[in-house]
């Protein structure tokens, strides 16, 4: 596909979810302009992260390690915040914080002293962290995110780390539950960490699938992918 034919879709499909955030928040009686929209890119060539950028895009998502690395760097003349949101293996903490202004995807303690060394080595402001519940049925196996009881500690670790800053929460709605009963918990989680962390307003909920449901329970953030890209390429 030529790039102004690809151009044209991510136009149109940007269009489409803009609309679809709008209305949500007019819905919620928010105002239109109080989400922040990250577009999911993984699996997306970096060119396409060039043609967001010129649609008015400001935040990216990713959640490999390694393509978020190469992709950042190929777009460094952008001037994106870079957010990582997959699972994190601790030995490459640092390195992630090396070039993510977010890392939504902090869920344990383990993590915290390698995100903050890398925040040192950046040397450039404060890496926001924002911790991953895990909204599953206790017992569930299989997804990310603390439990919930371990979720005050997590979020005073972070906030106690030299380099990084606690934002706030973010949550995956678990497959084939009700998103709509999964985000009410998640905010009332979120009211909890506000309590204790004024500045931790952050609420980091919804894809593409349950952007309206993140938004009428009140989040600040919503990482869309294939509503946006499309399809993703299947993993090899
Ligand atoms: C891939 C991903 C998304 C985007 O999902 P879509 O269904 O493509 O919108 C959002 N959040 C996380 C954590 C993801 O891994």
């Amino acid at each position: 596909m030529s790039t102004s034919t690809r151009g044209a879709e991510l136009a149109d499909n940007l269009d489409v979810v803009r609309r679809r955030i709008a209305a949500a928040c007019t819905a919620a009686g928010r105002p239109v302009d109080g989400v922040q929209l990250v577009v999911v890119t993984k699996f997306f060539p970096a060119s396409d992260v060039r043609l967001l950028a010129g649609l008015g895009v400001t935040d990216v998502g990713e959640n490999r390690h390694q393509e978020a690395e190469e992709k950042a760097a190929a777009c460094a003349d952008l001037g994106l915040r870079w957010h990582f949101i997959g699972g994190l293996q601790s030995n490459k903490a640092a390195a992630v914080a090396a070039y993510a202004d977010v890392v939504e995807s902090v869920d344990r303690r383990k993590l915290v002293s390698g995100l903050a060394r890398g925040a040192a080595e950046r040397g450039s402001g404060e890496v926001e962290c924002l911790v991953q519940v895990s909204l599953d049925p206790p017992g569930a196996d299989g997804r990310s995110g603390c439990d919930p009881a371990d979720l005050d500690g997590l979020c005073a670790a972070v906030a106690e780390a030299d380099g990084l800053r606690l934002g706030g929460l973010m949550a995956v709605a678990p497959l084939g539950g009700d998103p709509a009963a999964a985000f009410a918990e998640l905010a009332s989680y979120a009211a909890r960490v506000r309590g204790a962390h004024p500045s931790a307003t952050v609420l980091s909920a919804g894809m593409s699938g349950d952007l309206e449901e993140a938004v009428a329970a009140g989040a600040t953030h919503v990482r869309v992918g294939r509503a946006v890209l499309g399809p993703r390429p299947t993993i090899q």
